[in-house]
């Protein structure tokens, strides 16, 4: 069996955020599982210098974008004999600094850019020599994927094509473009309506998808519910209700592998849940990079993030704001994206130089000595698909301080939940005072440390590995493929 995967991000070759890591981790592990996997993904900037092996496929094609016709060529990398990597090159489109945006203007010919992914992802379906029996895509830039597979079956009478799954990874980001983007579909116009990718008098990438997919998933089973409801629809709640009996919540996973304690070689010093003097040891590394004290009795908080309003981050410099003056507590905040919130936390670090450091900017290798020699994790989204860094938190026996929501709900336990259990600190309340009180809790928690001792161990031994979350999608692909 050959599943396809199509995803505007791939880790290691490109990277905003979870997509990456998730799409990745899941390729392989149904690798692994004994499946055919391909993924096709954007050749960006820099990528071939960053995989050896990477070269052309021998396979050219043009493309139809409404009028044009646009060239462009498959790469591939086969980094196991049943995984292989299809990178799109057309050096107009993806030969930029940035995968999305720059300076947090979006590039005004995103629709086009990734319509063109996903034209590519189905030309390849339609002409692998091994003929895909899913198509997996993942987020809006993908969303018309099962919209054209749709039309091949019913238009065209392909009715062997593949079945398709889509997968949310964040329900904020639709692609809703103006209704003059569908010429470059080159779609006829009657297939542009409410049931299909028409929104509010624009086209929607993503409703495509939730109209059209054979099955829908997204990445926590809280979130599944959570986004058939108003306050989390994004107002698309209504064609998700609609899909309710197609739409699984499947929390993502962590590629140990690379996510580890124990040898790894982003980090100072190896530590397991039975051995924590390597994490004290990596936490006063860390003091000293950042330019902090090196004091072992002060709690280091962290949080690494993309700077929006999802991800709560004016909570945390407001709940600082309030702690910070009495508390002897230290803060470091590996983040980009909105200068706003940049500067804000600049300047919280200039007023509180040794309690705060504010390192803004994307460093893979530095995410992981904040994740390991931090006491606690400050993870207070608004909303939250799934979210990874909670999970990595967990690993690296550095207490998530959360609220309630998506996967942060599904994957961290508070003592009120289950003592015996407890991993982490849960509030509700979207607000600065629900997460100050949350990070009181977490000084409570720091200055008992065998109670410590005993969320680390609870934390450090939960497993979210891949390959369990791997056989719910291959469940999900059978089901797709045979009916339930
Ligand atoms: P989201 O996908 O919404 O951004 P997730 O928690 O699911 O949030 O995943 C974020 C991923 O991106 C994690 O692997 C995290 O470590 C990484 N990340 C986010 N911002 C940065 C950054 N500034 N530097 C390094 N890694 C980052």
């Amino acid at each position: 069996m050959h599943v396809l995967l199509a995803s505007s991000e791939l880790h290691p070759f490109s990277k905003t955020g979870g997509l990456a890591d998730a799409v990745a981790a899941l390729a392989q592990a149904v690798g692994r599982a004994g499946w055919q996997v391909s993924v096709v993904t954007p050749l960006y900037r820099g990528v071939a210098a960053r995989a050896p092996g990477l070269r052309p496929a021998g396979w050219k094609f043009d493309i139809p974008l409404g009028p044009r016709l646009v060239s462009g060529e498959f790469w591939r990398l086969d980094p196991h004999p049943n995984l292989t990597y299809w990178f799109v090159d057309q050096p107009g489109f993806f030969d930029r600094p940035a995968l999305y945006n720059e300076a947090d203007r979006d590039y005004p010919d995103n629709a086009a850019r990734f319509l063109y992914l996903t034209k590519a992802a189905a030309l390849l379906a339609r002409h692998h020599p091994v003929p895909p029996s899913i198509l997996h895509g993942h987020d809006w830039q993908v969303g018309l994927l099962p919209l054209f597979l749709h039309h091949d079956r019913i238009a065209r009478g392909r009715l062997t094509g593949p079945r398709t799954v889509f997968t949310i990874h964040n329900l904020a980001y639709q692609g809703s473009f103006p209704v003059e983007t569908w010429q470059l579909t080159n779609l006829p116009w009657s297939w542009f309506h409410l049931e299909s990718a028409a929104h509010h008098g624009h086209l929607n990438f993503l409703k495509g998808a939730l109209s059209l997919a054979d099955g829908l998933t997204t990445v926590s089973p809280r979130y599944a519910e959570e986004i058939c409801t108003r306050q989390y629809g994004c107002g698309l709640e209504g064609v998700l209700r609609r899909r309710g009996h197609d739409l699984t919540g499947i929390l993502n996973g962590v590629d140990y592998s690379e996510w580890n304690t124990t040898s790894n070689p982003a980090l100072p010093h190896a530590y397991d849940a039975f051995h924590l003097a390597g994490k004290a040891a990596n936490k006063a590394t860390l003091q000293h990079e950042l330019g902090l004290p090196v004091r072992s009795d002060v709690p280091l908080f962290g949080n690494i993030t993309r700077l929006t309003d999802q991800k709560g981050c004016d909570l945390v410099l407001e709940a600082l704001d309030r702690l910070l003056p009495d508390e002897p507590i230290q803060f470091v905040l590996l983040g980009n994206g909105d200068t706003d919130l940049a500067e804000a936390y600049r300047e919280l670090a200039r007023r509180h130089p040794r309690q705060v450091v504010a390192r803004i900017g994307f460093d893979a290798r530095l995410a992981h000595r904040i994740e390991a020699g931090c006491d606690f994790y400050v993870m207070p989204s608004r909303f939250e698909p799934c979210g990874l860094n909670q999970m990595y938190s967990l690993r690296y026996g550095t207490i998530p301080i959360v609220r309630a929501t998506g996967g942060l709900d599904d994957s961290v336990i508070d003592p009120r939940a289950d003592p015996d259990l407890a991993n982490g600190i849960k509030f509700s309340e979207i607000s600065a005072e629900a997460l100050e009180q949350a990070w009181r809790k977490a000084l409570a928690l720091f200055a008992d440390p065998v109670a410590l001792q005993h969320f680390r161990l609870n934390a450090m031994t939960a497993d979210f590995s891949w390959d369990r979350q791997a056989q719910r999608y291959l469940d999900l692909y059978r089901e797709v493929l045979h009916g339930p």
